[in-house]
């Protein structure tokens, strides 16, 4: 589904994707939020404050590039619960916003210092972001209780969050894989972001990223990069190389307890430091000396609708490839 990303011309950088200052809901003011950014080694930091553009020039280390988060109505009536869904998604790379986007004003209210209004549905707010040339992805998916119906919606988004960390401290909720495993098998194309929605540095920033392959640090490879799946989203992680050979794929990263090649439903590999295996199809190629893996060889069949790989490591911090 995707160019191998380890294989593109470029370096790493690790980007924060999602995160709001003072001119929405979040605690620092623009430029102290980069600074902090900065010294926590964010080679790109997004502002992504709610219906507000926030630009402030990139630091010697950190480049900046100016967002939004923004919102749609559900695509269904209100969940049986009567609970509203707000759809939330990220815009990177945008410089205006509309004055109404067209959405049921009858959901538009003021929050904290921003005013919440919505598009119609996701493939509107996607084509409106598109068309400025910037990237686009549902946020928090899990978090938002977004069901499968909901991400089929959404034409012409470039991805979703697979792990948002502010919902994961929030409640629990910041794994999203199980939608994007069902979007993918519809035949998605999507991509998947970690971000920790950074709020308040102090207690949030740092707990998820997105590491970005590109050719230059600048916005304009950025936003390709994000476009072309050119990514691998974690919470710890690395992953060092991945090679593919016909239908063998195999991984290089930083030591782990445990790699899954996944794919469709009841179907995936494993290897597990601990433990033998007993299936087909997975093979740890080598550990390092306290018996982690640092690369591991799979062998599926052909014919499968995606795959993609996880790494977990032994805190349990996990970092996810796209569909390769
Ligand atoms: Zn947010």
């Amino acid at each position: 589904m995707i160019g191998n990303p380890f294989t593109v011309e470029g370096e790493w950088l690790k980007a924060a994707l999602h995160t709001h200052t003072t001119r929405s809901d979040g605690e620092l003011d623009p430029e102290a939020h980069v600074r902090h950014h900065e010294w926590m080694g964010f080679d790109v930091c997004a502002i992504t404050d709610h219906w507000t553009l926030t630009s402030v020039p990139s630091t010697r280390d950190c480049l900046v590039i100016t967002g939004a988060e923004l919102a749609a109505d559900p695509p269904a009536p209100p969940a049986a619960t009567g609970a509203h869904r707000d759809m939330e998604l990220l815009a990177i790379g945008i410089g205006e916003l509309p004055e109404d986007p067209g959405g049921d004003r009858s959901s538009w209210r003021p929050i904290d210092n921003y005013l919440f209004k919505t598009f119609p549905d996701l493939a509107t707010a996607a084509r409106y972001v598109v068309a400025q040339g910037g990237v686009c992805f549902v946020a928090h998916p899990y978090w938002s209780g977004l069901p499968l119906e909901a991400i089929l919606t959404a034409d012409g988004v470039h991805g979703l969050e697979v792990f948002n960390a502010s919902a994961e401290r929030e409640n629990g909720r910041g794994d999203s894989s199980y939608v994007w495993d069902q979007a993918l098998e519809h035949g998605m194309r999507l991509w998947g972001f970690a971000t920790d929605d950074c709020h308040y540095p102090g207690f949030d920033l740092g707990d998820a990223w997105t590491m970005v392959r590109a050719p230059e640090r600048s916005e304009a490879a950025v936003l390709e990069a994000l476009r072309s799946g050119h990514t691998y989203a974690s919470t710890g992680p690395s992953i060092h190389a991945i090679e593919i050979d016909g239908e063998a794929i195999e991984v290089r990263c930083s030591p782990a307890r445990a790699v899954w090649l996944m794919s469709r439903y009841e179907t995936g590999w494993s290897v597990l430091a601990g433990r033998r295996g007993r299936m087909d199809g997975a093979r740890i190629l080598e550990r390092d000396d306290r018996g982690l893996i640092v690369r591991a060889r799979f062998t599926p069949p052909a014919g499968l609708p995606y795959r993609r790989l996880v790494v977990e490591d032994p805190k349990g911090a996990r970092a996810w490839t796209n569909p390769i």
